[in-house]
Parts: structure tokens; sequence; C-alpha cells
């Protein structure tokens, strides 16, 4: 059923007769207060018709209730990251409304005073990189370098070359991660000057952009220094990419004007967990995972041309990665993989996109969909389906 203004209007009537529950009219300020791609907050993008921003739980069941009987389509929206918005943008489903958890964030967490040793630095080379495939997911289990491609300038007239920075993370102290590195990974030239000796919160900050001295309640600001236009896939390595195809990629990424390329290791620990037992299936053969994006700040900017250039990317990158299915991570929601077409979803089109997420695990999470969301009522382009009826 396609509910009438009225209806909807009937939502927010029924809504404001709780003093807790927030209604907003729509403004696109608050859709955009959490958007953390700006690509879902441009005018052609539909928007929702009401964001409702609960207090406490009850106010969430109340938005349930009052979107299930009006048959009203809505969206779930906690930190807005989702990389398609999904969150907060229903292309399938019009009109819709969404419930943001933005102000139910309380959260304690207990943070041992750990010791972390954080290092950076600025290579070029594709051998090393070659290198670093070959050894990062057989590191010691306490020591993370994970690897980010960009593009940089190098001359004033706008001539490019790639940049690599390894980026890392080691809980133990600085001469230990040095002797690990020394017989690991010599190649990369790590030095004592490299390391930064912090404790584990402090490295957190780092790791999100931060300049070194900032103190962790930036976090309590929200404040993303990633908030851009941006479109991203990914890809699972099982085998190191050859060094030639690395040089081929290398030259895709002149294409944009930002282009960011993220090798993420996996191994130690995430491999010895096998694959059936949680939901996330990318476990032992796996090297790394590889993220491709670009990203601009001009609302004007082609969206098509960016978009296209990270399918040209995915297409180049298809000998190199993952197989039956080519994988993917589900946090890097990418809806060129499949989508549901609207509340009827089919089960065979999502196994496509499910797969490459979940492996095998997709079909028990279809069995867990089935039993305590029958009706498939929390549901968007990319969600699990209820198995079909004639299945049950
Ligand atoms: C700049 C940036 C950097 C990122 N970096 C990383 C990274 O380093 N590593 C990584 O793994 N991922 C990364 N991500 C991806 C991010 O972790 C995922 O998109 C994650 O799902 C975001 O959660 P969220 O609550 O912010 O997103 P939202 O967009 O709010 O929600 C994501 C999905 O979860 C659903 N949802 C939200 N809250 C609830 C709820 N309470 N109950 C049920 N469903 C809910 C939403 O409806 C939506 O489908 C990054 C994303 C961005 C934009």
């Amino acid at each position: 059923m396609v509910p009438s203004r009225s209806s909807i209007l009937s939502i927010l009537v029924v809504l404001l007769l709780s003093p807790f529950i927030v209604s907003l009219p729509i403004q696109d300020s608050v859709v955009q207060s959490s958007a953390q791609n700006l690509r879902f907050t441009l005018p052609s993008v539909p928007k929702p018709e009401f964001i409702f921003t609960p207090l406490q739980e009850s106010h969430i069941q109340a938005v349930v209730i009052c979107s299930k009987q009006l048959g009203i389509h809505l969206r779930v929206r906690s930190g807005g990251h989702d990389f398609e918005g999904l969150s907060y943008v229903s292309e399938i489903e019009k009109p819709f409304i969404v419930v943001d958890l933005a102000k139910l964030r309380s959260i304690s967490v207990d943070v041992k005073h750990n010791s972390a040793w954080v290092q950076t630095l600025e290579q070029g080379a594709t051998k090393i990189l070659y290198r670093w495939q070959e050894i990062a997911d057989k590191l010691d289990e306490d020591l993370f370098i994970r690897v980010l491609i960009q593009t940089a300038n190098v001359t004033s007239q706008g001539k490019r070359t790639i940049a690599t920075s390894y980026n890392s993370l080691f809980l133990g102290d600085a001469s230990r991660l040095l002797q690990i590195m020394q017989h690991s990974f010599p190649e990369l030239g790590l030095t004592r000057q490299d390391c930064i000796e912090t404790n584990w919160i402090n490295s957190t900050v780092y790791l999100a952009g931060f300049s070194n001295n900032t103190p962790p309640e930036i976090f309590l600001q929200r404040t993303n220094l990633l908030r851009a236009y941006f479109k991203g896939k990914s890809d699972y390595a099982k085998e190191p990419i050859p060094e030639k195809a690395l040089e081929g990629l290398w030259e895709k990424l002149f294409e944009v004007e930002s282009p960011t390329v993220v090798f993420t290791p996996y191994g130690g620990m995430m491999s010895q967990i096998s694959e059936s037992q949680t939901p996330f299936p990318h476990r032992k053969g796996t090297k790394f995972m590889i993220l491709y994006s670009t990203s601009w700040q001009d609302a004007r900017e082609n969206v098509a041309k960016h978009i296209d250039w990270t399918r040209m990317v995915y297409n180049y990158m298809k000998p190199y990665v993952s197989k039956n299915p080519r994988e993917a991570y589900v946090n890097y929601r990418d809806l060129d993989l499949g989508m549901n077409n609207n509340s009827n979803t089919s089960f065979v089109e999502a196994s496509v996109f499910g797969t490459k997420y979940f492996k095998d695990n997709f079909y028990r999470l279809v069995h867990v969909k089935t039993k305590v969301d029958p009706d498939n009522f929390f549901r968007h382009e990319q969600s699990i389906p209820p198995l079909p009826l004639h299945m049950r």
C-alpha cells in the first residue's frame, strides 16, 4: 500500500503525542547531519518525508508500529556511514521515513590502558608493495600494516605520481616492533623515528586522521575528516597481485582527481576462526581486502564519471582477485553487485550479492531472517530476504 500524504501526517500526529519523540519536518540540514557520503545529499536523491530521532527504546517501538500500521517504508540510521546511503535513502520504495538513532548514543567502553605504536612513512615502490602482499597476512598477530595508495603532485604543473603510505598499529613496544620488521619486512626500512608511542585510544585518533596530540574527546564532536562525495567498491585477494598488474592499476589511478586504493591485511586471528562461525566469511586463504574509491568535494562534479571509473578499475582487477564468488566486504556496500527491486525481494536475485558478502552464510542468514522478520518489514536495496513462501 502506498500511503497518502494524510496518512503520513497522521504518523506525525501520533508521534507528537509522545513528549519524548522529536519529529522533524524534512530539512536538508537534518538529512545531511549524519550523511557521511555527500553523494546522497544531492537534490536529485530522494529524501525521507520525516526523520524521527527517538530518545529512548520505546520511541523506536512507536515508530516501527506506526510505520507498520500505515504501510510506509522505514529506514534506520545510526552513524550514516553506509557507502550507498541505504540508511537514509530509498530509491526503490517511496515515500519513506527515517528513524535516526543519533540521540541514542550512550556507550560505555572499558578501555584497558594498552600501549601501541603507530608508524607511517611515504614510499613509492611497487616492489615494496609486492613484498607487503607476501608477508602482511603472516606478520606477528599484534601487528597490522595496511597500505593507502593515492596520487600525489610532484610538480607545480600538476605532474602526478603514486604515493603509498604504510599505516600500522602494533600492540607492543617499539624495540620489539623494530625486531619483527627487521626480520619480516626489512625492505620498508622502518626506523625508531617512524614510530609513535601512544596508548590505544590515542592511536584511534591518529588512524581517524587527526593530528598527533588531538585529545580523544574530539570523537564526541562526531567530526568525519573524510566526509566527501564518494563511490567505493571492494575485492578480496587470495594471491599477491603481480607487479605488472599493479603498474597497470597505477595508470588507472591517474584518470581521476582523488582516487584511493587501500590494501587491508587479513590472516592472523581472523583466519583461525571458521567461515561458518560468524556471518563474516572472509577467513582462511584471504590475503587482503581491497578498497577502490574515488572522492570529490564539488557538488557540480559528474557523478557518473566517478561511478564509471570504479567499474572500470573493478573490471581491470578481475583476474587478480577472488572468484566464484568474487567476494566483497559488506561494510563497503556496493549496489553494482545487485539489489532487491522492491518489497517483493527475490531470493535468487539476492543470493547474487548475498553470497559475495557472506558466501554460504547467506543461506543461514536467510533462515534467520525468515524466522525473525518473515514479512520482510526491515528491508532495503541489499537486505537479506526471507525465504519465499513456497520454500518455507
Ligand atoms: C568515511 C568512512 C570510513 C569508513 N571506514 C571504514 C573502515 O575503516 N572499516 C570498515 O569496516 N568500514 C568502514 N566504513 C563503513 C562503515 O563501517 C559501514 O558503512 C557501517 O555499516 C556504518 O555503520 P553506521 O551506523 O555509521 O551506518 P548507517 O548508515 O547508519 O547504517 C548502516 C546500515 O545498518 C542499518 N542500521 C543502522 N542502525 C541500525 C540498528 N540500530 N539496527 C538495525 N539496523 C541498523 C542501516 O539501516 C543501514 O542498512 C566507513 C564508512 C565511511 C563513510
